[in-house]
């Protein structure tokens, strides 16, 4: 059992908190209040090889495994979650659904644009009617010949406007429930596709999350990404891995909070004394790193288990129940050392609380992460 990063994967994470700190800390409250994607900053993130972070080399990604992605995630996010949770789609959910069930053809089509940040993936699988239980999917592939014809809308997709290929579900059979629905790659400027409302949200308001609305929408037969009926089942593995993305996410955003906290309370000064002197203070700081590596540990367990190519249903969910729940809680008691000071936005503090709670939301709630953990515990022999 080993703890400690490589010096290689301390490398990479020393290099991505340069170039968080460099090129996205000084703009992240223009961003943020003006809900700008800064889609400026792709082909730096390619750079970095931020765009194929879990791609071989052969598909021009930068091969590297998860506890490295788990990493990237979270310096990311210490500085902006907008930019973590971006990345997360683009890779985990988007490139790795296609990585992983795409057919050779596919992978060599669509690979090394999304590789190396030519295109933006996006992935939908949430409706309007089917969040949590997506099994309720509307959107319709009606087979025409040599084509698919997709009718229906996703919701809360991430990249909905700014997305050039993108993942989506659609039923193919209604007759057989979650075993009728299948996943197509469609490309932005296929006549049909097309973004509908950006949603004006609470937290990670930089990041690009938008409606996408498939009407008439004619793909190649070729586009079936996996096999017909497996779409809803094959996403379940592509979750197992976005979990650990969105407890990188979580932990990052955790980690600039407390960071933000700890430095505040060294300065502010009350009663005559630092208030990091009051044992009150001492207290919350020491509960809120504690709480931080536990979660971060956590992430790192599932991320090792992907890397081994075992199961990791279970500690995926863990991992995001855990890490999500805890930066909210880390963020709230940011906040409250820093007083009033915490409520205004010239400190940094009031948007880790705002952005930290999609964690609890994103790619399944709390709910579902406590459902899909206890259904595994029930199975297990024990
Ligand atoms: C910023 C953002 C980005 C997103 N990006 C993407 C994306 O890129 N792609 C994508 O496909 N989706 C995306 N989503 C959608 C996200 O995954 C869903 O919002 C989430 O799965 C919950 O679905 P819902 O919003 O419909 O909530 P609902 O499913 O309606 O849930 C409402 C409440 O009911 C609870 N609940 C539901 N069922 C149960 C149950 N069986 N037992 C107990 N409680 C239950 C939930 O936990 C929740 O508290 C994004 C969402 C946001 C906000």
């Amino acid at each position: 059992m080993e703890f400690e990063l490589t010096e290689e994967q301390k490398q990479v994470k020393e290099s991505v908190r340069e170039f968080a700190e460099a090129e996205i800390a000084p703009h992240v409250m223009e961003w943020d209040e003006s809900q700008h994607f800064p889609i400026e900053l792709q082909p730096k993130l390619a750079e970095l090889g931020l765009t194929g972070v879990l791609f071989p080399e052969a598909y021009g990604g930068a091969g590297m495994g998860y506890v490295e992605y788990a990493t990237i995630i979270e310096e990311l996010s210490r500085v902006d979650g907008s930019i973590g949770i971006s990345v997360a789609a683009h890779n985990s959910l988007c490139s790795n659904h296609i990585l992983t069930f795409g057919t050779e053809a596919q992978k060599a089509r669509y690979l090394p644009k999304l590789a190396t940040g030519e295109c933006l993936g996006a992935w939908g699988l949430t409706e309007p009617e089917a969040g949590s239980d997506a099994s309720g999917t509307q959107t319709m592939a009606v087979r025409d010949g040599d084509s698919y014809v997709l009718n229906g809308s996703k919701t809360f997709t991430t990249h909905g406007t700014y997305g050039d290929v993108f993942v989506l579900m659609a039923v193919t059979d209604r007759t057989k429930d979650n075993r009728g629905i299948s996943a197509f790659i469609v490309e932005k400027g296929t006549p049909g596709l097309r973004a509908g409302k950006k949603e004006n949200k609470l937290g990670c308001r930089a990041s690009d999350t938008s409606e996408v609305i498939l009407d008439n929408c004619r793909i190649p037969i070729g586009n079936l990404l996996g096999k017909e009926g497996e779409g809803f089942i094959n996403c379940l593995e592509i979750l197992d891995g976005g979990r650990i993305s969105i407890a990188a996410l979580a932990v990052g955003m955790a980690q600039g909070a407390f960071e933000a906290a700890l430095r505040y309370s060294r300065q502010r000064k009350q009663f005559g004394q630092s208030i990091s002197e009051f044992q009150a203070i001492q207290f919350k700081l020491a509960d809120m790193a504690t709480e931080i590596e536990a979660a971060r540990l956590l992430t790192y367990r599932a991320a090792a288990l992907k890397n081994q190519k075992k199961r990791s249903t279970k500690e995926s969910s863990m991992a995001k129940l855990y890490a999500s729940e805890m930066s909210v809680r880390v963020a709230n008691e940011a906040i409250q050392i820093h007083g009033g000071y915490g409520y205004v936005k010239e400190y940094p503090v009031e948007k880790f609380y705002r952005d930290a709670k999609i964690s609890t939301i994103g790619e399944g709630t709390s709910e579902i992460q406590r459902l899909v953990i206890a259904r595994q515990l029930l199975r297990s022999t024990v």
